[in-house]
């Protein structure tokens, strides 16, 4: 078995055989989902419980389905209903979580490095569902399945994430994935928005959409994350729409194959035209979300065979 670490907290610093083995058994997962059955021996018995301090529909929802087609006991625990709301600390809630014996905890956070801290507290096997604007590993995952499954591999492609990239983890987990297996990546957006450790990351940066999609195998949008911005760092919406929005005309100049993605909520009609995000010889955004309870299913059977006191 390639992946060595008792949790998945982030993409950066995995090593590409550990990525290949997730991508591969979330393969089996694929395959397994469309078949109709289920697998509910391997976490028979088992305890998952996806706490969630951000809201989320279709993570924690995936999470959910992947645990419970696994057979894992699945508690969901949002902010509103939690004692947080009360003024206990996240190490509080690490320490009751522990006495009750949790095996996997999916952590979501709107500060980066909360699921780090909690790792370090508690027993259970953890996954970042999200942590602030630093890295949302499962989406990695499923963007790589879905453009490996449509592209026959991860390498030599050039992908052009648009966008908010500042605000975005899933823009982060994506670029050291991408990264790691030898593709190219661009970050293609208004100066406000781009990150300020491109060349850390290895990236390329462009203003302009045209020339930051000429060219590209894949043009992944992402939502403009108006909740983190502290100030206004873009114009008005339609304005935005107008230079960084993808509509037809701008994936133009991309390659004629180019595959779009979102990795949700869409904004439609900000960061992309319904025209695109619904072309289903371009867009494979439902497909992200198919490939998001493989790779779930994936990471949650690899945790659960781990090393440390988890194992079981
Ligand atoms: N759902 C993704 C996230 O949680 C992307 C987004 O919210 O824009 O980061």
């Amino acid at each position: 078995m390639s992946y060595r670490q008792k949790h998945l907290l982030a993409i950066e610093g995995l090593y590409p055989p550990e990525i290949g083995h997730l991508l591969d058994l979330a393969e089996s997962y694929v395959l397994l989902n469309r078949s109709g059955k289920t697998q509910r021996d391997l976490l028979r018995g088992r305890t998952l419980i996806n706490l969630f301090f951000e809201d989320s529909t279709r993570t924690r929802t995936s999470f959910e389905i992947a645990g419970k087609r696994l057979g894992a006991d699945v508690i969901n625990m949002s902010v509103s209903t939690s004692s947080v709301n009360k003024g206990e600390t996240l190490l509080d809630t690490a320490a009751t979580l522990n006495a009750m014996h949790c095996d996997l905890l999916v952590v979501r956070h709107d500060q980066s490095g909360a699921p780090n801290l909690l790792a370090q507290k508690v027993d259970a096997a953890v996954i970042n569902a999200g942590d602030g604007t630093h890295e949302h590993p499962t989406q990695a995952l499923l963007d790589a399945l879905t453009i490996r499954r449509r592209k026959g591999r991860l390498e030599s492609l050039v992908v052009a994430i648009c966008g908010d990239v500042l605000h975005s983890r899933v823009a982060r987990s994506n670029i050291h994935l991408l990264t790691t297996m030898g593709s190219r990546v661009r970050v293609v957006g208004p100066p406000t928005l781009m990150p300020t450790e491109a060349e850390r990351l290895g990236i390329e940066v462009f203003h302009d959409m045209e020339r930051g999609l000429a060219g590209a195998d894949i043009v992944m949008m992402l939502r403009l994350q108006r909740e983190r911005m502290q100030r206004g760092l873009v114009p008005s919406a339609r304005e935005y729409f107008r230079f960084f929005g993808l509509d037809a005309a701008k994936l133009a100049v991309a390659k004629p194959d180019a595959l779009v993605m979102h990795p949700g909520p869409m904004n439609r009609g900000v960061e992309i035209d319904s025209a695109v995000a619904d072309d289903p010889h371009r867009s494979v955004i439902r497909e992200q979300v198919e490939m998001g309870v493989a790779v779930r299913m994936a990471v949650l059977d690899t945790l659960s065979r781990g090393h440390g006191r988890n194992e079981f």
